[in-house]
């Protein structure tokens, strides 16, 4: 992360800040210390950085990897590329001594914020969830790691498996937001009836209107994501404003009517009164009756 936050705009779509204790911490490090981990930053600056955690299918593999061997980096068997294993077993040391027991006790402070919102809600939103997106829940159990520093968007969701990073630090995910985050991001492992049943509404709209051809919208699976997340959260603790609300996502990246539309087309089938494909075609075609002109796209992505 500080390899991230001394090069600019690569963090692209929001800046990435390491945070100032965590800064000066690098005065406290022995020249010996110093030259690894300097060398350690330039690794990742030349190497590692121009890479996407979530699009570049080989940083997942990486990043897979490095979970599964846990804190075992040292023991050389883990299966990463070489030159990477070899700066990360001369760097973890250094990072366990100096910055390692503060985030610790951060990461614990923010699961044990979070555990009593499991505890009281976490039945009830899986069966919701499950039974919404007609999908069973896509891991036993899914595993959320929860971290410092996360990416641009303070969280997201590798699939195949299903696995969430969370940043504990990221402002937007803390109190009753955090719920939200883990269950949107989970979530993302039960998309695929949603996605295949707004491409069918997309297509057959589309080939029923050839002179007058529709937008194909590439996140309107997302913005039913955050909506359905959102809105159950919401109904489950009084007076909690969801994340894209809060956060501005539907005035910034999912601009409009997507939210009005979706909250009158997909909430019938949250409540179980309409099926899934009909609401969502529903959605599709009111969208269409606006044209593209009634909306300014997806000028930035939205989180997570
Ligand atoms: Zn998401």
């Amino acid at each position: 992360m500080q390899a991230l936050a001394s090069v600019p705009e690569a963090g692209k779509r929001k800046p990435v800040s390491v945070s100032n204790p965590d800064s000066d911490e690098l005065k406290n490090l022995s020249a010996e210390e110093k030259a690894i981990w300097s060398a350690s930053l330039d690794y990742y600056r030349h190497s590692m950085i121009s890479r996407d955690l979530l699009f570049d299918h080989g940083m997942e593999e990486i990043k897979n990897k490095l979970e599964d061997s846990e804190s075992a980096i040292e023991t050389g068997s883990i299966a990463i590329p070489g030159d990477l294993r070899l700066v990360l077993q001369r760097a973890a040391p250094i990072y366990r001594k100096h910055w390692w027991p503060k985030h610790e006790a951060q990461n614990q402070r923010w699961i044990a914020a979070l555990n009593p919102l499991i505890q009281k809600h976490a039945d009830s939103l899986f069966t919701t969830l499950t039974t919404i997106y007609e999908e069973p829940w896509p891991g036993n159990p899914v595993r959320v790691d929860a971290v410092v520093y996360a990416n641009w968007a303070g969280a997201y969701t590798s699939l195949e498996p299903t696995r969430v990073t969370v940043s504990t630090t990221d402002r937007s995910n803390q109190g009753t937001a955090a719920l939200e985050v883990i269950f949107h991001e989970a979530s993302h492992g039960m998309m695929n009836k949603v996605i295949d049943a707004l491409n069918d509404a997309e297509q057959t709209l589309s080939s029923k209107r050839k002179n007058n051809p529709i937008e194909f919208r590439r996140d309107l699976w997302h913005e039913v994501l955050f909506y359905t997340t959102g809105e159950l959260v919401r109904q489950r603790v009084p007076g909690y404003v969801p994340y894209a609300d809060q956060n501005g996502l539907w005035k910034r990246a999912f601009t409009g009517s997507d939210r009005a539309l979706i909250e009158r087309n997909w909430k019938p089938h949250m409540n179980g009164s309409e099926e899934l494909q009909q609401s969502l075609t529903k959605l599709v075609e009111e969208l269409a009756t606006l044209g593209p002109g009634a909306r300014s796209g997806n000028n930035s992505p939205g989180d997570h």
